[in-house]
């Protein structure tokens, strides 16, 4: 069994296979484990009740997420008899439920358990069948900047939040043996990110994950948000890959500055952003009340459609059928969280497990 990908979806896969006594190999195309779980703020969640999974991410494929939420439970367990460090048992949202782990801790415990990892070694569509069962876990497509161009549509260039090595191999392999693409090929996770080049260290601190609270505006002053944003504020980062640039203008008034983001002031967030501006550097004249103003722009952590799979991971072709020996975990996979958001680590955990139990 080959399989592409060292990240939380290719070590899930590899630990498991090995347990049930196959010998899988994990071909890495960096130069370390862990693909962005490494980089997480490593919460492994899902929502409380299956009807709010189907309420918050409404278009999303039922019967993976039924895997996904029956699983979980069972996988977070699994991951602990592996030695993976517990940071939290709460997710600090009244919508959710699961477990933080340390992710380098969790990254070295699923290493451990996976066996061999040969680095600097990408899949690439020249896999043949005849090398047996394949997992694509290579983590999305936001890496390349030509298919986010192509899927995700976005207005301007989007900052990559995310491992620089996800750039849609999985992808091509699968469409290279016929497989079909699901829906929401436009959508992605992501965050407004303060505008600046950042690196991998800043991921988290550069988020400005207070949208909700602020007036948005584009570069041009309009208001381009209609109705609410969401908790996770996905909704918001999307609408803004589609403005100019895609960028945005946070202002804010004394009552979105009272508020609080995971336990932090949104005042003192906004105090610390790097592109915070005086109202007078605004390119367009501050709305009435307003005292900060801050500019961020989209930025892509990964992809939401991808490869379709069934319920064994399978991953399926233009009439639904599966393909011989082809599986897919992870963020290579689409159409589980379509419409909304969802823990990407949950969903690469548990189809990690699935193929590996599908594919020895
Ligand atoms: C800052 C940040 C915070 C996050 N916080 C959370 C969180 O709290 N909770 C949550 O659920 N999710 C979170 N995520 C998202 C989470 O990290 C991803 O959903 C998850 O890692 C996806 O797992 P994966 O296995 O598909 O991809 P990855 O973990 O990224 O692994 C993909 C691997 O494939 C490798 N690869 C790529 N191409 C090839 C190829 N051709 N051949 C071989 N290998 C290849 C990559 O190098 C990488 O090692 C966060 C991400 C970031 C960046």
């Amino acid at each position: 069994m080959l399989i592409a990908g060292a990240g939380m979806a290719g070590l899930c896969a590899a630990a498991r296979a090995r347990e049930l006594g196959a010998e899988p190999v994990v071909l890495e195309k960096g130069d370390r484990a862990g693909g962005s779980m490494l980089l997480s703020s490593c919460v492994v969640w899902r929502y409380r009740s299956f009807e709010e999974f189907r309420a918050q991410c409404h278009e999303g494929d039922e019967r993976l997420q039924r895997l996904v939420f029956d699983r979980l439970d069972e996988g977070l367990e699994w991951l602990e008899s592996l030695g993976a460090p517990v940071v939290e048992r709460d997710t600090g949202n009244p919508l959710t439920t699961g477990v933080r782990f340390d992710p380098a801790g969790l990254t070295e415990a699923l290493a451990r358990a996976a066996g061999e990892v040969v680095f600097h070694k990408p899949v690439t569509v020249t896999v043949t069948v005849t090398d047996g069962p394949l997992v694509l876990a290579t983590g999305g497509f936001q890496g390349d900047p030509g298919l986010v161009e192509r899927f995700v549509k976005p207005a301007g260039e989007l900052r990559l939040r995310a491992n620089p090595w996800s750039a849609g191999d999985g992808l091509r392999v699968g469409l290279e043996r016929g497989a079909a693409l699901t829906d929401g090929l436009d959508e992605f996770y992501g965050r407004n990110m303060a505008d600046v080049d950042f690196s991998e260290s800043e991921f988290v601190p550069l988020a400005q994950v207070y949208g909700r609270f602020a007036r948005i505006l584009n570069e041009n002053g309009e208001e381009f948000f209609d109705g609410e944003v969401s908790w996770s504020e996905l909704d918001l980062v999307q609408a803004t890959a589609r403005q100019p640039s895609a960028r945005a203008w946070y202002v804010l008034d004394e009552e979105a500055l009272d508020q609080r983001v995971r336990g932090r002031p949104v005042r003192e967030i906004v105090a610390e952003a790097p592109t915070r501006v005086e109202l007078s550097e605004l390119p367009f004249e501050a709305p009435a009340g307003a005292i900060a103003a801050v500019r961020v722009a989209a930025a892509i952590t990964h992809t939401i459609g991808g490869l379709p799979v069934d319920e064994a991971a399978r991953v399926l072709d233009e009439q639904g059928e599966p393909i011989e020996g082809l599986f897919a975990a992870g963020a290579d996979v689409g159409g589980i969280s379509t419409g909304g958001y969802a823990s990407g680590l949950a969903s690469a955990l548990v189809l990690g497990l699935t193929a590996a139990e599908a594919a020895r």
